[in-house]
């Protein structure tokens, strides 16, 4: 396993600029996500972590040592795409030997290790399988099974589980992560599903235009974005414009059309200032439907102008008194509430209001 460190990485296609002054430290055996809207950059950060790009600037360093000039077969490191990339006319244990023949590896070895990796991912006995007579999980298994027999020092994945159906994802995802624990891998990880991203990964990275946003655990960035758009590329949130009245350490007190609000400021770059406009951020599930009128901290009053019923939980949208939305949801729920004119009261705790710097552009009046 080995700690990857990327110095101010810059990449331009053209006048596109894929990765602009990127630096990061990823942690032997971290299982490290790259995140972002389509076009942010991910492929073209872990395609130069592989060395299948070159930057314009910047180094690339493994344990230490540079590696931004090697070739990818230099790095003793694999990588899994999208399309699994197998042989369809090889068997599995042909498909899974190939980077190991290339390897010049003793026969016996390369059958040992064939084996191994057919145990590794429970594909025992289908080694004379056609790569054709398997399903979509098997053959994921199979592109795993490939890119770990080469005992690489770190495996890049890059959406490895798109093609497959959500359930098998699933059972994929567990499998992923707990082969890279069981063989100490350093992994970088490309997605577009944030539930896979949230559930596996050690940190993530999420990227806009080609640069960092934040790097954080799960909890924390999910829990405490720097921005709106983190707040808005991972899960749901409403955003309520307002204005600061008072600033207490990391917390401050926000004046907004639907009420007082008082929260935490995520970014610890950022000191808020009283009469600063920002942006209060609250996620869905952060607001409890009272069946009394609140204290008036944190709190949105409106009616229910549509309830869904979702299994575990119930996502009702408030129509509030500015003609605005804001959506909640409630887990577990025993009975769904449904639309009408009646008022309900929500209530958010202050953790869970989170206060950000208002996007460039940002108006006094909040706009629905
Ligand atoms: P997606 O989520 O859609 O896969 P991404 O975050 O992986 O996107 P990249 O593929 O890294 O984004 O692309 C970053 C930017 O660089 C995009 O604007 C893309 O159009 C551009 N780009 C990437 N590869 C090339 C290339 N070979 N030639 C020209 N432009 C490219």
């Amino acid at each position: 396993m080995i700690s990857i460190t990327v110095e101010h990485l810059s990449k331009a296609f053209g006048d596109t600029q894929a990765l602009d002054d990127v630096s990061l430290e990823i942690e032997a055996g971290e299982i490290f996500f790259l995140l972002g809207p389509s076009g942010c950059g991910k492929t073209t950060l872990i395609r130069t972590l592989a060395g299948f790009y070159q930057p314009d600037a910047g180094r690339v360093l493994f344990d230490g040592e540079d590696v931004t000039k090697a070739p990818p077969h230099k790095r003793q490191t694999a990588m899994m795409f999208q399309s699994y990339a197998l042989w369809p006319h090889f068997t599995v244990a042909k498909n899974i030997a190939f980077g190991l023949e290339e390897l010049k590896l003793p026969k016996v070895e390369i059958e040992g290790r064939v084996q191994e990796m057919l145990e590794m991912v429970r594909l025992d006995g289908l080694g004379k399988r056609s790569i054709n007579a398997l399903s979509g999980g098997q053959q994921q298994r199979v592109a795993l099974a490939r890119a770990l027999a080469v005992r690489p020092r770190c495996l890049f994945l890059d959406e490895p589980l798109s093609n497959l159906d959500a359930k098998l994802r699933l059972e994929m995802r567990e499998e992923i992560r707990s082969l890279c624990r069981e063989y100490g891998l350093t992994a970088i990880y490309v997605t577009h599903d944030q539930k896979e991203a949230l559930s596996i990964a050690d940190r993530m990275a999420i990227l806009e235009g080609g640069r960092l946003a934040q790097v954080g655990t799960p909890p924390e960035v999910y829990r405490t974005p720097h921005s709106p758009s983190v707040a808005e590329f991972i899960g749901e949130t409403n955003f309520i414009g307002g204005m600061v009245t008072r600033v207490d350490g990391r917390m401050a007190e926000v004046d907004t059309d639907l009420g007082h609000f008082e929260g935490v400021v995520a970014d610890p770059e950022w000191e808020p200032q009283v009469s600063e406009l920002v942006v209060i951020a609250i996620r869905p599930e952060s607001l409890t439907l009272c069946d009394a009128p609140t204290d008036g901290v944190n709190a949105i009053d409106g009616h229910i102008e549509r309830s869904v019923y979702l299994g575990e939980i119930a996502q009702y949208d408030l129509r509030v008194s500015d003609g605005s939305s804001i959506r909640l949801s409630e887990l577990n729920p025993s009975i769904v509430r449904d639309p009408g004119k009646a008022w309900q009261h929500a209530q958010a705790r202050k953790e869970d209001v989170i206060i950000l710097k208002a996007p460039p552009g940002a108006v006094e009046t909040r706009t629905p």
